[in-house]
């Protein structure tokens, strides 16, 4: 299948079965946002909607957050991964946003890979729920899922991957794409056991369409491929 024909396909799917997609951080500003999405690099999103409406109350404004202790802070973040690191960060963004942006979230790349704690994802992120522009944070869903499909021809990297679909997605799109894909990893086709029996991109996806010709599962067709080669015997060393 050309890669054209399988990125129509994928996205007439989608259209068809998730029309609207959106995140699934919970967040009532675009501040709360940031914090939000800081809070889920290596956490779920789950667990951080259930410590930031606290968090949220305590710390209105990046003005209020500015000022708060690193002990005050963790207190409310503290069952979130990397609590520490998450805290420092979490406070010198709000400083950073008060004393360079007048206390509002900027709204370009360059700016907000200025605000620590903040990455290319989280700035992507950023900009396509908030201003709606054709941005693709490629985190570990987007990235596994986009690979096992085809999307991308195993990207090894998660700038390779965010190039490969920003060219081929149409730009109006981008941002939607983005949810379906972490959606579709985070459900249907998890890192550990991707529920080809139920997922309506079997016809699409490259990973199942290999390892049924195989006669395996997508699963146990990628054991296989990690598994090491067996180590050649060493030849027996000639007598004298
Ligand atoms: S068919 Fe399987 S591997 Fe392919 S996208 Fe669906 S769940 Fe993932």
């Amino acid at each position: 299948m050309e890669i054209k024909e399988r990125y129509e396909g994928v996205i007439r799917w989608f259209q068809a079965n998730d029309p609207e997609p959106r995140t699934e951080l919970s967040y009532d500003s675009t501040f709360h946002l940031l914090l939000a999405v800081i809070l889920s690099a290596q956490c779920t999103d789950k667990r951080v909607n259930m410590i930031t409406p606290a968090l949220f109350e305590a710390y209105p404004t990046p003005q209020a957050l500015a000022k708060a202790t690193e002990e005050e802070v963790y207190g409310y973040i503290k069952s979130v991964s990397y609590p520490n690191a998450k805290t420092r960060h979490l406070i010198k963004a709000a400083q950073v946003l008060v004393e360079k942006f007048g206390g509002e979230v900027p709204s370009t790349m360059e700016e907000l890979l200025q605000i620590p704690g903040v990455g290319r994802k989280t700035a992507n992120v950023m900009l396509a729920v908030v201003w709606d522009e054709s941005a693709m944070p490629v985190d570990t869903h987007v990235f596994r899922v986009s690979n096992r499909i085809g999307l991308t021809r195993a990207s090894r990297t998660p700038l390779a991957t965010e190039r490969t679909l920003v060219k081929y997605v149409p730009e109006e799109i981008v941002g939607k794409a983005h949810h379906w894909l972490v959606l579709h990893g985070r459900y249907v086709c998890t890192a550990r056991k991707p529920d080809c029996a139920s997922c309506g991109l079997k016809e699409f996806c490259k990973a199942y369409q290999s390892a049924s010709a195989k006669g395996l599962s997508v699963e146990a067709a990628e054991k296989k491929k990690r598994k090491p080669a067996p180590k050649k015997k060493a030849a027996p060393a000639k007598e004298k």
